[in-house]
């Protein structure tokens, strides 16, 4: 029987894996290494260039290079984070027709799809070269960010890959397969996953048992990872480099991009070993001397030392989410590392002094992601129906209460088919009616999720409020039919209706599930408040790390204006989490503070004119 691929698309480097006699097993990619680096560049003939090659052009024409490109996957130009990450990557991003991104590469535009679909098309094909026969079906792992339309356009890209998505399944699901967590216990197994990557951050609290995988909590930073840590040390090496041949290495393309390579190669170096030595000969010429070398040695405290508010970050999220989740960390069974950035040994320590146990071990971290949709496509090969079916709720189901709030049912990500019900009274006196909103949605504000239906049922007997007792109970089944059962306790009496849960990864619409309804006037208001700070927080950010590099270059060589520099980071730091968080108070506070930080760097630089 054809084989089902489980494939995880990478920021950095994907991965892909198959299962053979209920083992499974990461394919290796083209250099032996099991990676397939996820770049992609056209070269000056036109050609496509994938993989390592596409990789080593980066070096020299970083403009005709697309990295990253799952994070643009989905995405539309508006979107603040298209803004950052244009502001981060070499090659241009521009509006396509209906506002989807274009990537231009040697001046031709390029729809993120497309170059996914290529991308998949050479995993498909390595696949193929090892299996010695066609393979045209797959399981997918997404992060558990990716809204509709990033999931939509994965399955798409997919597709033209000449691969049918069987599945797209979270990433922190996968990871707990890989894990062989979620398949036989009988009691629920709570499960940390802490997905340090190479540019983003996401924790997840999961509850396994057999058959049901609950998503607790979740938390994820987009713009913090590997890179992050890589910049700490680059700028310790470029602050040195300054002092003594006051040179500022960062306007050299070609030396920054050497730079970039040889800090990141010692990041990981510095996994293992407790120091290395960084070299990069000829490293800039100045025209009027022999060309300059950089060598660096650097000690692991050093780098933990430049690096530890970055691994604090990490921790305070994963803290904040389960807090939420009201699940005190020593409860936790088993901890989980996806990401490269798990190697750490820091980070590791982190871990296991917030958890009070070491992440598990066992299965490689940047293979994980594979190894999980690989069994999940296993498993489902073996049950032909399965395509159609919906094996987790896409969204959290619930009613509406008061204040325009959702109540939960099922939670997004819950295994299905799943049951779940509550009871409500009344909340006016003599009521006889009560009329059921039933949403869907990633938000507990009805403003921002989509209504599947309503009814009122009504004949109620007349009482006092709080006096009469209504359950509501909420079937999902793995057809994407939700059933809604009301039943008024006191008469026995019920009413049953039929919704249909919406299709994230079969339909065509990509608007996230929004579609805001009237009459909550206020908590619309509050919202339209806080989204106004989080976008003038953005813009202060976005202000700041425009002033950075010219306030760092003013006071390179001063312990006093690099340790301001340093409180800079930490303030837009602070500032990130406040934004995701979306809490007034602390996106207020830590707005002050960029005000005063965005005065005190325009003072410095200022000074420098
Ligand atoms: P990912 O996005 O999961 O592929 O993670 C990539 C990130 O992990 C990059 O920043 C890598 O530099 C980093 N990484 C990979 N291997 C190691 C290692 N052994 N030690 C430290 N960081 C690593």
């Amino acid at each position: 029987m054809e084989r089902v691929i489980g494939i995880d698309l990478g920021t950095t480097n994907s991965c892909v894996a198959i299962v053979e006699g209920g083992v499974p097993l990461v394919l290796p990619g083209p250099s032996g290494q099991r990676g397939f680096p996820a770049v992609l560049g056209i070269d000056e003939q036109g050609q496509r260039l994938l993989g390592q090659i596409a990789r080593r052009q980066a070096v020299l024409h970083a403009e005709h290079t697309a990295t990253a490109l799952k994070r643009l996957l989905g995405m539309r130009f508006g979107h603040p984070q298209v803004r950052q990450l244009s502001e981060m990557v070499a090659y241009r991003i521009v509006p396509g027709p209906s506002d989807e991104l274009r990537v231009v590469l040697r001046n031709e535009p390029y729809s993120v799809v497309e170059l996914v679909a290529a991308m998949l098309l050479d995993l498909k094909r390595a696949a193929e070269a090892y299996l010695g026969q066609p393979v045209s079906r797959a399981v997918l792992s997404a992060p558990l960010s990716y809204t509709d339309a990033q999931r939509i356009a994965l399955r798409d890209a997919a597709r033209l890959a000449g691969l049918e998505v069987l599945r797209i399944i979270a990433d922190p699901i996968a990871a707990a397969l890989a894990h062989g967590i979620g398949t036989s216990e009988k009691r629920a197994q709570r499960v940390a996953v802490y997905d340090l990557g190479g540019g983003t951050f996401d924790f997840a609290l999961l509850e396994m048992s057999s058959g049901i995988h609950e998503i607790r909590a979740s938390i994820s930073d987009p713009f913090l990872g590997g890179q992050d840590f890589d910049r700490r040390l680059l700028d310790f090496l470029v602050f040195g480099f300054a002092k003594d041949h006051k040179i500022d290495l960062r306007q050299d393309r070609t030396a920054l991009q050497r730079l970039r390579d040889a800090v990141e190669k010692a990041k990981c170096d510095l996994s293992v070993d407790e120091q290395v030595t960084i070299e990069v000969p000829f490293i800039i010429s100045t025209g009027t001397s022999e060309p300059l070398h950089l060598t660096r040695t650097i000690d692991r405290t050093k780098f933990e030392e430049l690096t530890e508010d970055l691994v604090d970050r990490t921790i305070q999220l994963a803290k904040g989410a389960l807090a939420e989740a009201g699940v005190e960390p020593t409860s936790v069974d088993a901890v989980l590392l996806i990401g490269g950035m798990g190697r750490v040994p820091r980070v590791q320590k982190a871990l296991t002094e917030l958890f009070g146990r070491q992440p598990m071990g066992g299965v490689i971290p940047e293979e994980a992601l594979a190894i999980g949709a690989a069994l999940q496509g296993a498993a489902l090969s073996q049950t032909p129906s399965a395509s159609t079916t919906f094996e987790l709720s896409p969204h959290h189901l619930g009613v509406l209460i008061g204040g325009g709030k959702v109540f939960r049912l099922i939670s997004a990500g819950t295994q299905l088919p799943h049951e779940s019900a509550h009871v409500f009274t009344t909340g006016r006196d003599q009521q006889t009616a009560l009329r059921l909103v039933i949403l869907e949605g990633d938000s507990d504000l009805a403003s921002e999720c989509r209504i599947l239906g309503e009814f009122v049922f009504s004949g109620l007997l007349a009482a006092a409020r709080d006096n009469t007792e209504v359950e509501v109970r909420f079937f999902a089944a793995q057809n994407g039919e939700l059933t809604v059962t009301v039943v008024d306790l006191r008469e026995q009496r019920r009413e049953q209706h039929t919704f249909r849960l919406s299709a994230p990864l079969l339909s065509g619409d990509t608007d996230g599930g929004k579609s805001p309804i009237g009459s909550y006037e206020l908590e619309a208001q509050r919202t339209d408040e806080l989204s106004r700070n989080q976008v003038r927080t953005e813009q202060l950010i976005s202000d700041i790390l425009g002033m950075l590099p010219r306030a760092e270059q003013a006071v390179a060589g001063s312990e006093l204006g690099l340790d301001a520099m340093r409180r800079a980071r930490a303030a837009i730091e602070r500032a990130r989490i406040a934004i995701i968080r979306g809490e007034s108070a602390t996106l207020g506070d830590a707005k002050q503070l960029l005000e005063r930080t965005a005065a005190m760097l325009r003072g410095v630089t200022a000074s420098i004119r």
